[in-house]
This record gives C-alpha cells, structure tokens and sequence, in this order.
C-alpha cells in the first residue's frame, strides 16, 4: 500500500497530515500527558485517532479541533470514541480555547500538531495561557529547541522570548520520523508548556514586546543602540541595565520586557 494511505485515508499534505504510528512512542505520550478523568482535556488535530483513543479511554469527556472535514467525520463515528468526544470541525488558529474553560477547570491541550503552522498555531495559543493548566504538543525538533533556547543562541527568537514570557517550557521526548505515517522529512520531540501562574516579567502592553522582539530579531548583526535608536537612546538601555554594545539576541526576556514597558511609558 501507499506510504501516503493509513488507515484507509490518504494523507493530506496541505493539512499537515504525518501520523503517529508507533505504540512505544504513543505510550510515552500519553505518559507525559497523564490524563486523568474530570480534566478539561483538548485536542488540536486528533486525526485518525492515534492520541485520542489512549487518551480517551482514560478520561470521560474529550474536546478535539480537527480541521479536515473527513478525518472530523471518522471521528464522529468512531465506535468507542464518538460518545465521548465533542467535535469542533475548523481551523485551531481561528478557535476561541477559552470557550472551553472555567476558572475551575482550565484547559489541558495537547496534539501532534500539523507541522506547516506550528509557530502561528504557537502564537495563536499563548493568548490563551490564562485558561490553559498546560499542553504538550509534537513538533518539529527544530521548533522545540526555538522554545526552549536561551540568549544569545541561534535558535533564540520572537517565538523563545513569547513562550517563555507565558509558560515554562520542558522538551520531554524526541522522536524520530519513523514514529509516523507518512514520514516527516524533519525529526520531531514532544514539548510541554506549563503557563506562568503569576507572569515573572508582565508587560503593560504586548504590543510594545511584540515590537522590540520583531525589531530585534529582524537585525541580529546590529548592536542594540543601533536597533532601537529610533525608540531609546543609549543613556536610556544603560539605566534599564542594558549595555548598548550588545546584541540583541543576547537580551533576556527581562530586558525585553523593560524596554517594552519604558516604551509603553515614554512613547507616544
Ligand atoms: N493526531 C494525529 C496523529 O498523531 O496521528 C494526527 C496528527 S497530524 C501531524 C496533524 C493533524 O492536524 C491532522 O489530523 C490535520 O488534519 C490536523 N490539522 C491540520 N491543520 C489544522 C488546523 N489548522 N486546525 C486543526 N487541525 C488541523
């Protein structure tokens, strides 16, 4: 058969679509998830099931996001799973997760995500980092050492400052590409992000991170003096601690965030 049939579905590339295929790597998982019955358990892209069943089978209630029309279907009749799943057929980046929680019972999402918008998929959810107890997601090696980097490392980024600005990041697993059907062309690891309960380094306004982040990022040769000298100057960086012949990917998260809030403070 195919290497792009599984389960009698035809992968879909535009989707994202590489399958989890091997048992040790599912058991270990789900292990990492540990779900427990009663939780607010959330799934983006269950696909033909792989996660969903063992993770179902441990629990009472199962939200899932599922973008292809005929994989959310599958699900809808699937003999053990469909009573307990509610089935949101759409696109994750464009779900509204807080709907799906309380104050009492916050979100546990988690997914082998589809690999083509996992850093827009990211973004989307750390908005919801107040409603989330934590999510463990497959991705891309490459995406997990993006998280988890600290400064002044290549793989440090916008995506590393913004995740470790809301969670704790904790790369649990790597797996290799012949964990899936199809397999991937990349190798991949499982991450889990457990929100920040009260944030170390709050900004007043995430537009402000937002921008000396992409400004930054965007100019790594420069020095910092050089990057933001159309919004601080240099006397300025040195009373926030920051030395202006630094580079910028070599500031922390709570540098970041004090020129994002002398921004928010002194720009208009
Ligand atoms: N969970 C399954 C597994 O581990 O075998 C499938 C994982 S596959 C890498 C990604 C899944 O996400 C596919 O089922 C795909 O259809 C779905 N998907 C792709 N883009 C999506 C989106 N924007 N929102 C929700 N689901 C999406």
């Amino acid at each position: 058969m195919s290497d792009n049939v599984h389960l009698g579905h035809r992968a879909r590339k535009r989707f994202g679509q590489n399958f989890l295929n091997d048992p040790y790597i599912i058991d270990g998982i789900v292990s990492a998830i540990n779900p427990l019955p009663g939780q607010n358990l959330v799934e983006i892209g269950p696909g033909l099931g792989a996660l969903t069943e063992p993770v179902a089978r441990e629990t009472d209630k199962l939200n899932v996001v599922e973008l292809d029309r005929d994989l959310a279907e599958r699900l809808r009749h699937h003999p053990e799973l469909s009573h307990k799943l509610n089935i949101y057929q759409g696109d994750a980046m464009k779900f509204d997760f807080a709907s799906l929680s309380s104050e009492q019972n916050p979100l546990r999402i988690f997914g082998n995500l589809p690999y083509n918008v996992s850093t827009p998929l990211m973004f989307h959810l750390f908005s919801f980092a107040g409603a989330v107890q934590d999510m463990h997601f497959m991705l891309q090696k490459e995406v997990v050492n993006r998280l988890a980097a600290g400064p002044g490392t290549k793989a440090y980024g916008r995506l590393t400052v913004m995740a470790q600005y809301y969670c704790k990041v904790v790369p649990v697993l790597e797996v290799p590409p012949s964990a899936f059907k199809p397999a991937p062309k990349v190798d991949s690891a499982v991450v889990r992000l457990i929100p920040h309960k009260t944030l170390p380094h709050p900004v007043n306004n995430m537009k402000w991170l937002d921008r000396v982040c992409r400004d930054g990022f965007n100019q790594r040769r420069k020095t910092v003096r050089n990057c933001y000298k159309a919004l601080i100057d240099g006397d300025t960086l040195e009373s926030l601690g920051i030395n202006p012949t630094m580079r910028p990917e070599n500031l922390t998260l709570a540098q970041f965030v004090a020129m994002a809030n002398w921004l928010d403070e002194n720009h208009n």
